[in-house]
This record gives C-alpha cells, structure tokens and sequence, in this order.
C-alpha cells in the first residue's frame, strides 16, 4: 500500500502535496479549531482526495499536460492554497480569469476555520475546461460543491440542487 502521505516541506516553505501547496507562513495564521484540520499535512491530503474525485468525475485526467502544453513543460501545475477575507475564488487553469497564472485557490478564512470553506467550488473551477459561459461555470461549481464537497456552501446551504428543480 502506498503511504497515505506524502507531504513535503520545500526549501521555499511550502508544504506540497501531489496536487497542492500552501505556505507554512499561512497556515500559522489560521486558528484551527473548528476547521476540520489539525494539520496542513491533513488539508493537503483532503485536497488531493477532492482533485482526484473532480477529475474522475469530469474526465480531466489532461488538466494539468493541458496546462503545460499551454505555458510550457516547465509551468508548475501545483495548486496554491491561500486564504483572504473576501469571497473565496480561484485564478488560473479553467477559471477563466488570467489563465497564465499558476493555479491559486483562496479561502474565506473565517468558513475555513469554520469547516465551511467551498473547496470543492473552486477547486472546479482550476480542473474544469475554460468555458465563455459564466453560468456554466459556475453552475458546475456549485453543482460539484453539492455532490463532492461539504454539505453547506453557497448557494443552496446543503439543500440538493436536485430538490427545486
Ligand atoms: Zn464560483
């Protein structure tokens, strides 16, 4: 069996993952209580977990060869976790906003410390293809959020998208 993880410390500071990274400076400053985490090692794990569930889901085993044959073999295709104080969002891959930029994912950190944060959300947005079309976008966002991620993001708190029709 393979070891479960494989985190590592880079000589920059990051704790990196297979899919991910975030700065050990950052995760000092979250207040990890009732966020779910103990560890950064434990966030990387369960991002890895979610990247592998997106990309299974919807066939984007190529995101990240796509991403290199875009910028170059050399463009790293790690995701960077950061956290802020306004909307959770995400910059790079699919996202459609400044796709020559290294894939980057901030949290709200006050639903991160909460156990709340979208993860999944923007998670989507970096693996999934870049489309013209907001409302697929984000439908497909939120639709991933609701199946794959926590139970209680925006915008339907938990309800299946299922249930209103
Ligand atoms: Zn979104």
């Amino acid at each position: 069996m393979e070891p479960k993880s494989n985190i590592r410390l880079d000589e920059s500071g990051y704790f990196v993952s297979k899919y991910a990274r975030i700065s050990q400076k950052e995760w000092t400053t979250i207040s990890t209580e009732n966020s779910g985490y103990d560890t950064a090692d434990e966030l990387l794990i369960a991002l890895d977990e979610s990247i592998e569930t997106i990309i299974e889901t919807l066939n984007r085993e190529n995101w990240g060869s796509e991403l290199k044959s875009q910028h170059g073999e050399n463009f790293d295709t790690t995701i960077e976790i950061r956290f802020t104080y306004e909307v959770s969002n995400a910059i790079g891959g699919g996202s459609g906003i400044n796709p020559n930029i290294h894939p980057l994912v901030k949290l709200n950190r006050s639903r991160f410390e909460s156990n709340n944060a979208p993860c999944v959300h923007e998670l989507t947005h970096i693996i999934s293809p870049e489309t013209e079309s907001l409302s697929l976008s984000e439908g497909l966002a939120c639709y991933m959020q609701d199946e794959k991620g926590n139970s209680f993001s925006f915008p339907n708190y938990g309800v299946s998208v299922h249930k209103n029709g």
